[in-house]
């Protein structure tokens, strides 16, 4: 299994440029796709799930050009779009019934089967009867799941699944992403820097319609060892750190701001060590 995106680029009407060359190579597993809001991220997304041109480079699954063999990708696909239209007066029973039968599961038996697998995964079989309405954030992108993995897709695209989920819900969502994994390509698009490192084996940073980095969080996690650097600072001393080091990012602890620098050996005395977490990568290829 897997995704080749090589010099993709597309320029909407109005001129935006939201892909500029962008090349990626993506293995079966979890794949993080993170960036800033306006990044291109759902762009790419909704190009690698056949719903949008591109203006030039390819996109191939499994050696199939997707532009070309819409109908045969869209038949392995799996697809959570950030805004997951619900129809808010149906049960989630009957909705995924319905999804199920549109899939092609059209005996009946194997269907009720199929669908009855999926709510008790997703851990809305109790609520089934529902109507999607008077369902919570995180039960709305369960449900989404159940949707997406429907006829056992082998590419599987998640797009900004857990923004506006509260910190339980977002648990309950990766924990079920994280089951499906294995062998078949699962690409998760967030700002979320943290769903990636809990998550994804591989991943990239895309920015302003370029990819920054692509490699393994581990990896990237392991060159900033003995790298990042923390200190408390006062507020009008900020520009002045700022002005001396590479800033990462900083932080408010009880009111106070705290920098995390990097740095190839510590600066002086004042500063102390820090584990590095993926948001020192993050920051550190946004930067550049
Ligand atoms: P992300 O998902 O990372 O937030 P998007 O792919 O949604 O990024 O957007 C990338 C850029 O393309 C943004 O500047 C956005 O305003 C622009 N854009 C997205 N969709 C359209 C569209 N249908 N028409 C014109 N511009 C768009």
């Amino acid at each position: 299994m897997i995704l080749e995106v090589s010099a993709v680029s597309k320029t909407y009407a109005g001129g935006i440029q939201a892909l500029k060359d962008v090349t990626l190579t993506i293995p079966a597993g979890m794949f993080g796709l993170v960036g800033p809001n306006g990044a291109g991220k759902s762009t790419l997304m909704r190009s690698i799930a056949t719903l949008q041109e591109i203006n030039s480079g390819t996109i191939s699954f499994n050696g199939l050009d997707v532009m070309k063999n819409r109908m045969a990708v869209r038949e392995q696909l799996g697809y959570l779009p950030q805004d997951f239209g619900l129809y808010p007066t149906v049960s989630a029973w009957t909705l995924l019934n319905y999804f199920a039968a549109l899939k092609g599961i059209t005996g009946r038996s194997e269907r009720h089967r199929t669908v009855e697998g999926l709510l008790k995964r997703t851990n809305l079989w109790d609520v089934r009867k529902r109507k999607l309405k008077t369902y919570s954030g995180g039960m709305r992108q369960r449900f989404g799941i159940a949707q997406a993995l429907l006829g056992d897709p082998k590419l599987i695209i998640v797009d900004e699944p857990t923004a506006g989920l509260d910190p339980e819900e977002r648990n309950r969502f990766l924990n079920l992403l994280s089951e499906i994994g294995g062998q078949v390509v699962v690409i998760l698009s967030t700002h979320i820097v943290v769903d990636v490192s809990d998550l994804c084996s591989n991943m990239a940073i895309i920015a302003n319609g370029e990819v920054r980095m692509t490699g393994s969080p581990r990896e990237e996690l392991r060159k900033l060892d003995g790298r990042i650097w923390v200190k408390s600072v006062e507020r009008h001393e900020l520009d002045v750190y700022g002005q001396r080091f590479s800033i990462l990012s900083t932080h408010l602890r009880e009111g106070r701001p705290h920098i995390r620098i990097f740095a190839g050996q510590r600066p002086d005395e004042s500063f102390e060590p820090a584990a590095p977490e993926l948001d020192d990568v993050y920051f550190r290829y946004l930067r550049n």
